[in-house]
C-alpha cells in the first residue's frame, strides 16, 4: 500500500477501479486506514454529511473533522452542529471562519447582499465566505472527503468516488457518490443520526441562509440553492 504522501493525480484512475462496487464504509475505512489523520472530512452537516460522520466515528475516527462557519448560517444549521457534537464527542471539529478583514471590507463596499446582483458578486461572497477558509482547512491534509453524490445536480453528473483536485492539489474522496437520495434517509433513520431540521421543511440541500429556500415537490433538489441563478452555475467554487 502507498503511504499518504505519495498518492497524485495518476493513482485516480486505478483508486476509482480499485474502489469501484466498494460500499460507502469501506471506502471510509480504506480512507482511514490509508490517511489517517491526514484525510480531514468537510462537514456542512447537510443530510449526506451527518451519514458520513457517523460511518467516520465507526470505522474511520482519525479522520479530521472540518466546517466551514461562513457567518450566515441558519441557526438549524448550529443547532445540528451541536447536536453532532455531542453525539461524537470523541471527534473535535474544527470550525474555520472567514478572514475577518475580507468580511468587513465586502459588507462595507457591497452591503450585506451584495450575492444578489450577479453571478460574480455572488462568487466573490463564496470565495470570501467559503473558499479560501477551505482552502486553509487544506493546508495541513493529503487529501479530503466530501458528501456529494451524483444525482445531487446535473453540476454533479461527473463526479467520481476518487477525484484530483486541482485548486488544492489533493485528492478528494467522495464515498457517497453512488448512493441515492433514499439511501442516504434510510441511514439516518435505520442508525438514528442527528440531522438539520430543515430537511423536515423542504429543505434538501442546505447552505447560508440567504441563498437557500425550500423547494416544491418535484422541483431539482438544489433548485433551492441560489435560486435565482441558472442551474450550471449553482456551485460555490467548493466543489468545481
Ligand atoms: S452561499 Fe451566499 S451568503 Fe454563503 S458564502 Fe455564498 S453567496 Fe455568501
Amino acid at each position: 500500500m502507498k503511504q499518504a504522501t505519495q498518492y497524485t493525480e495518476a493513482d485516480v484512475k486505478e483508486l476509482n477501479d480499485q474502489l469501484r462496487g466498494k460500499s460507502a464504509e469501506e471506502i471510509v475505512r480504506w480512507a482511514g486506514e490509508t490517511f489517517g489523520p491526514e484525510i480531514k472530512f468537510a462537514n456542512s452537516f447537510g443530510a449526506e454529511d451527518v451519514v458520513l460522520q457517523d460511518v467516520i466515528a465507526k470505522v474511520a475516527p482519525a479522520v479530521r473533522v472540518f466546517t466551514l462557519d461562513t457567518g450566515r448560517l441558519n441557526d438549524e444549521t448550529y443547532e445540528v452542529m451541536e447536536s453532532v457534537r455531542f453525539k461524537y464527542s470523541d471527534i473535535p471539529i474544527q470550525v474555520m471562519f472567514p478572514e475577518r478583514e475580507k468580511v468587513e471590507s465586502l459588507v462595507r463596499e457591497k452591503g450585506f447582499y451584495s450575492f444578489r446582483d450577479s453571478v460574480d458578486n455572488r462568487r466573490e461572497c463564496c470565495a470570501i465566505r467559503k473558499v479560501e477558509p477551505l482552502k486553509r482547512a487544506l493546508a495541513d491534509a493529503r487529501a479530503w472527503m466530501t458528501g456529494l453524490r451524483r444525482d445531487q445536480s446535473v453540476t454533479r453528473t461527473d463526479t467520481e468516488a476518487v477525484e484530483w483536485d486541482e485548486g488544492n492539489g489533493i485528492l478528494k474522496l467522495n464515498p457517497l457518490v453512488e448512493w441515492t437520495n433514499d439511501d442516504v434517509w434510510n441511514y439516518i433513520k435505520q442508525h438514528n443520526v442527528p440531522y438539520n431540521r430543515l430537511h423536515d421543511q423542504g429543505y434538501p440541500s442546505i447552505g447560508c441562509a440567504p441563498c437557500t429556500r425550500a423547494i416544491k415537490p418535484g422541483e431539482d433538489i438544489r433548485a433551492g440553492r441560489w435560486w435565482w441563478e441558472n442551474p450550471e452555475y449553482k456551485e460555490c467554487g467548493l466543489h468545481h
